[in-house]
């Protein structure tokens, strides 16, 4: 039997960023647009909820968290049945060229410099949605 569709139309958003700030600022953000946003600070409680079979449309995934690192949290996660091709956007105080390579090599389909604008990961998001 197929899955019942889920009644909200809205795609899925996880961010998963060890402050609670930023999660709650790109929440704030996205819902002003066709998101539905779940915020992590903890990349282990983001993994299992990954674990699970709701779909996810789109990983927002801070780079320098306690515990496991955004890096981590990545090679993880494109591991799991289902969530190769989930787009994936790394988010990094640093800028440095290294992180870039370093996400891009494990499957990160785009890479943010904090601080960034809000409304700027919106209208970014709408693109990938839009390609
Ligand atoms: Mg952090």
């Amino acid at each position: 039997m197929a899955p019942t569709p889920s009644a909200d139309p809205r795609r899925r958003v996880l961010v998963i960023d060890d402050e609670p700030y930023i999660g709650r600022i790109i929440q704030l953000k996205l819902e002003t647009g066709p998101y539905a946003v779940e915020v992590y600070q903890d990349g282990a409680a983001a993994l299992e909820r990954l674990r699970t079979a709701d779909p996810v449309d789109l990983i927002l995934l801070d780079i320098m968290m306690p515990r496991l690192s955004g890096f981590e949290v990545l090679t993880e996660l494109r591991r799991l049945p289902g969530r190769g091709d989930t787009p994936v956007i790394m988010l990094t105080a640093k800028g440095h060229g290294t992180d870039r390579e370093q996400a891009a090599a494990l499957g990160a389909s785009d890479f943010l410099t904090k601080p960034f604008s809000p409304k700027k990961l919106l209208a970014r998001i709408d693109e990938i949605f839009a390609a």
